[in-house]
C-alpha cells in the first residue's frame, strides 16, 4: 500500500538523476528501506547484496553508528557555520588537516565542496585564476581523456567524455578537449602497457601541439576511469602522463572522486600510481555517502601563487555549504573507519573479488576481467575472439540491472556491456563470494 503510493507519487513529481524519464515512468521506482553493512532491504522486503556501495560511495558500509553519532552530536552542538567572513566551524578545520596530512606530497591546502562535480568546476575555477595570477591568462584551454567522467555540471559534463552528458546540452564547451583513452581491451594500437602509454604521451604532446603550447592550462584524468566501464590503465601510464604534464608546463588534474578514499586500495589511488598531481578531487567516499561533501586538493605552489595573485582581493569562489560542519563531522569519523581497519578489510576483499571475476573468464560470454582493489568489472561479448559487444538494441543495461535484482545483487550494467562492481569496503569473503556467484547466475540467465 505504502510501497505502491509512493511508487505513484515519485512517476508524478520526482525526477531522477541520469534516467530516461519516459522509461521510468513505466517501470517505477523501486524503494530503498533499510541497510545494514552490505546488505540493503527495499520496501518488499527484498534483501540485495550491494555490489556497488550505493553510487561507489558507501565505502564503510550501511549503519555505522560512529558515524550516525558523529552526525547528531555535530547537529546538536553546531548544525552549521559559513566559512565565509573569516569564520569557521572545528569539524572543517580538522578534517582538511587530517586530509592534507595523508594527501601525496605538497597538496597541502583543501577546498570542500558539495561533492564531485563541483570540486571539477572548481578546479577549473582555480587554474583560470592560478593562470591570471601568474600572468598566463591565455592559457585557457582544458583537456580530458575520451570514457571519462568528470559530472554532469556545464563545465564537469564538457570534461566528460561520454555521449549521454552532451547530446542536447551544449556541451563539450570550446575550450574542452579530448584525446583517446588507454581502454587496454579495445586499444587500435593493441594491449601492449609500454606501446599504449607510448601512444597517449605522443597524443596528448600532439594535441597540445594543435592547440598551441601556450594555450592549454590543464589535463584530467581518471586513475581508474569509473563511469567509461571501469577501465584500468597500464601501470605507469598515469605517471607519464603527469610527467609529459610538467615538462609541457601544464597542470594534472586526478580526479579520484571514485578511487579516493581505499576503493583501489591505498587512501588516494595517486599514491599507488606514484605521482604528486597539481590537484587532486575526491567526494563519494570522503564521507561514505553518509552526507554530501566533496573536496579539491591543491598544491602548495598552486595556492601560493593564486593567494600573492590575489593579494588583499577577495577570491569570489565558493558555496554556502563549502565546509559543511555536519558533512565534516561525518568525513572525520569515517576517516577514523579506515584506518580501524576498513582499508585492510578493503584490500582483501579486493583480492577475493578479482579473484571470484576471474573465475568467470571461461563464461562464454565474459570477454575482460579488470580492476584494482575495490573497483572492477567483467566486459560481455557475444564473441570472445572478435571481441565483438553485446547488441546495445537487445540488451540494454536496464536488463541486466533488473536480472541482476531478482538475484539479490546491486551491480551497475554501461552502455559498453561492461558490469561494474564497487562493492563497500567492509564486506566479508562470504559476502562477496555470494556476489561472485550471483553475477555467474546474471551470466547464466543472459546467454
Ligand atoms: N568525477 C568522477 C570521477 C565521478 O565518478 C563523479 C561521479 O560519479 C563525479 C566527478 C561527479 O561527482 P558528483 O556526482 O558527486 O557530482
Amino acid at each position: 500500500m505504502l510501497a505502491n503510493s509512493l511508487v505513484e507519487l515519485d512517476r508524478r513529481h520526482l525526477i531522477h538523476p541520469l534516467s530516461s524519464y519516459r522509461g521510468h515512468e513505466q517501470v517505477g521506482v523501486r524503494v530503498m528501506r533499510s541497510a545494514k553493512g552490505a546488505t540493503l532491504t527495499d520496501s518488499e522486503g527484498h534483501q540485495l547484496l550491494d555490489g556497488f556501495a550505493g553510487l561507489w560511495c558507501v565505502n564503510a558500509g550501511y549503519g555505522h553508528e560512529s558515524i550516525v553519532e558523529a552526525a547528531a552530536e555535530q547537529m546538536r552542538r553546531l548544525p552549521y557555520a559559513t566559512g565565509y567572513f573569516d569564520l569557521g566551524s572545528e569539524p572543517a578545520i580538522r578534517l582538511a588537516a587530517e586530509i592534507a596530512d595523508r594527501a601525496p606530497g605538497d597538496l597541502d591546502h583543501v577546498f570542500f565542496t558539495l561533492g564531485g562535480s563541483d570540486a571539477v568546476d572548481s578546479t577549473v575555477r582555480f587554474i583560470r585564476y592560478y593562470n591570471h595570477a601568474r600572468g598566463t591568462p591565455q592559457k585557457d584551454q582544458f583537456i580530458s581523456l575520451s570514457q571519462g567522467f568528470h559530472g554532469s555540471s556545464t563545465v564537469g559534463a564538457g570534461l566528460t567524455a561520454l555521449p549521454g552528458f552532451h547530446a542536447g546540452f551544449g556541451v563539450p564547451l570550446d575550450w574542452q578537449h579530448k584525446i583517446s583513452s588507454h581502454y587496454v581491451y579495445r586499444n587500435p594500437v593493441g594491449s601492449d602497457p609500454a606501446t599504449i602509454i607510448d601512444a597517449s604521451v605522443a597524443e596528448l604532446k600532439a594535441k597540445v601541439e594543435e592547440i598551441g603550447p601556450d594555450r592549454v592550462a590543464a589535463f584530467y584524468a581518471e586513475p581508474i576511469q569509473g563511469s567509461g566501464g571501469v577501465l584500468v590503465p597500464p601501470a605507469g601510464w598515469m605517471k607519464a602522463m603527469a610527467d609529459t604534464c610538467r615538462e609541457l608546463g601544464i597542470l594534472f588534474v586526478a580526479d579520484e572522486v571514485i578511487t579516493g578514499f581505499g576503493r583501489t586500495g591505498p587512501l588516494f589511488a595517486s599514491e599507488e600510481d606514484g605521482i604528486v598531481p597539481d590537484f587532486i578531487t575526491v567526494a563519494k567516499g570522503l564521507t561514505s555517502g553518509y552526507a554530501p561533501l566533496g573536496a579539491v586538493l591543491m598544491a602548495d605552489h598552486v595556492y601560493q601563487t593564486i593567494a600573492d595573485g590575489a593579494g588583499e582581493a577577495l577570491i569570489g569562489h565558493g558555496y554556502t555549504y563549502s565546509g559543511h560542519p555536519v558533512s565534516a563531522a561525518v568525513g572525520l569519523a569515517v576517516l577514523k573507519l579506515y584506518e580501524g581497519g576498513l582499508l585492510d578489510n578493503g584490500r582483501k576483499a579486493g583480492e577475493r573479488l578479482m579473484a571470484g571475476l576471474h573465475g568467470l573468464s571461461d563464461h562464454p560470454l565474459v570477454g575482460d576481467v579488470r580492476g584494482r582493489g575495490m573497483l572492477a568489472a567483467i566486459e560481455l561479448v557475444t564473441d570472445k575472439d572478435a571481441k565483438t559487444p553485446l547488441p546495445a538494441a537487445s540488451e540494454p543495461s536496464r536488463r541486466i540491472f533488473d536480472r541482476a535484482y531478482r538475484n539479490g545483487l546491486i551491480i551497475r550494467a554501461f552502455g559498453n556491456g561492461a558490469i561494474g562492481f564497487a562493492p563497500p569496503l567492509c564486506c566479508t569473503t562470504e559476502e562477496i563470494d555470494e556476489m561472485v556467484a550471483r553475477a555467474g547466475r546474471v551470466l547464466d540467465e543472459t546467454l
